[in-house]
């Protein structure tokens, strides 16, 4: 197979109203612009071939104007619960990885009742970005500075990519993987929308969830558009003393701001913000700090997904049995918040959450904030 041109644009990143912008010339309107996205996007298809009542003469012009390459797989690993990490090669040769999350998981006791539901099907964890800016002290992509944006083509081919050898179908997609999708917000809108389409991926606009590390002006804008989509915000430290070094960004947008602009967003969609919140032992799990998350928090407005730190990057352990449960004690007694814990899994194949680096630790970092 050939890899995607990084010169033509892709079809499985064109909306049928920017198809008509870009290759109207060429005879293409609307209903033959979802033609193409439905072709590339809804049967995950390179060419064009089946397409129906358009002209062949029209289908070669856009066949040479246009690409429908897929994204290369370079590594496949299968964890024991069923998790899938891809490591997936980019045009232009930068690398990301992508989880396929099933769902019910293997996993005994697995929980991901945010994606609550009898059929079996996939839920796809995708990067927005190169790398990450952010640097968030137990993140492995994290360490790795930032490169570049994801194209909203990049992002869709990472759904693709698992669709097309999928055993099962795919329901949701999770930005959750390398990178801070609201520093490149509109590739990911655009692929949530182009993943949402109904001549798309025809995903559930509210089974796609978009994470942040707390990039205010992003919730804010991402709440004044109104999106279907649902928001996670990670948090990790309910004192912002004590946040800083876990999560430089609270230098730019501090905790109060944040706060104001989730439950912003809670009200103005009439739905819970899911807030994040990586256990670290012995750092971020005393009752203290989990009083200091309720005194923080509305409970009629977010819930609290707990999710033990994975992998060795910042030297961080698991919070033992006994400081997890007098964590838990507070939040479930009077006054508390509603929470879950989330299963994290794929650990066994480094695809956990925090745990992706496209194999690139070791490298020198590009830029990131100073932590
Ligand atoms: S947790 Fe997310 S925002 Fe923080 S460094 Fe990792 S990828 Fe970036």
């Amino acid at each position: 197979m050939t890899a995607a041109s990084p010169t033509l644009p892709h079809r499985a990143g064109l909306l049928p109203d920017e198809a008509v912008r870009l290759l109207g010339h060429l005879g293409v309107d609307e209903r033959i612009g979802r033609k193409l996205l439905a072709q590339a996007v809804g049967h995950a298809r390179t060419d064009l071939d089946g397409v129906t009542d358009v002209k062949k003469t029209t289908l070669r012009a856009i066949a040479e104007a246009t690409t429908a390459a897929p994204l290369q797989i370079v590594e496949r690993e299968l964890a024991p619960d069923g998790f899938l990490k891809l490591l997936i090669e980019l045009p232009d040769g930068q690398r990301v990885e992508t989880v396929r999350i099933p769902v019910p998981c293997e996993a005994p006791g697995a929980d991901l009742s945010a994606f609550e539901g009898k059929e079996k099907k996939y839920i796809v964890c995708v990067s927005s970005q190169v790398g990450c800016a952010l640097a968030c002290s137990f993140c492995a992509t994290g360490a790795l500075g930032f490169t570049r944006n994801l194209s909203a083509a990049e992002i869709v081919g990472q759904v693709l990519a698992v669709k097309r050898e999928a055993d099962r179908p795919v329901r949701g997609v999770v930005f959750m993987g390398m990178g801070e999708p609201f520093l490149n917000y509109e590739n990911v809108l655009r692929a949530a929308k182009i993943l949402s389409h109904p001549s798309g991926g025809a995903i559930d606009g509210r089974a796609i969830t978009i994470s942040t590390a707390g990039i205010v002006p992003g919730i804010r804008r991402f709440t004044a558009e109104g999106h279907k989509h649902r928001l996670a915000v990670s948090l990790t430290q309910a004192t912002p003393k004590k946040r800083l070094p876990l999560m430089p960004i609270e230098r730019v947008h501090p905790t109060e701001e944040l706060v104001a602009a989730l439950h912003d967003h809670a009200k103005a969609r009439r739905t819970r913000v899911l807030v994040e919140y990586v256990l670290l032992g012995g750092v971020n799990d005393a009752p203290e700090d989990a009083v200091a998350l309720t005194k923080l928090l509305d409970p009629k407005l977010v819930k609290l997904d707990l999710i033990d730190v994975n992998g060795g990057v910042g030297g961080y352990a698991r919070s033992t049995r006994e400081a997890r449960s007098r964590f838990l004690d507070v939040l479930a007694g009077d006054g508390g918040l509603p929470f879950g814990i989330r299963y994290s899994g794929g650990q066994d194949v480094a695809a956990g959450c925090g745990q992706l680096a496209a194999g690139e630790l070791g490298r020198a970092p590009g830029p990131r904030i100073a932590p």
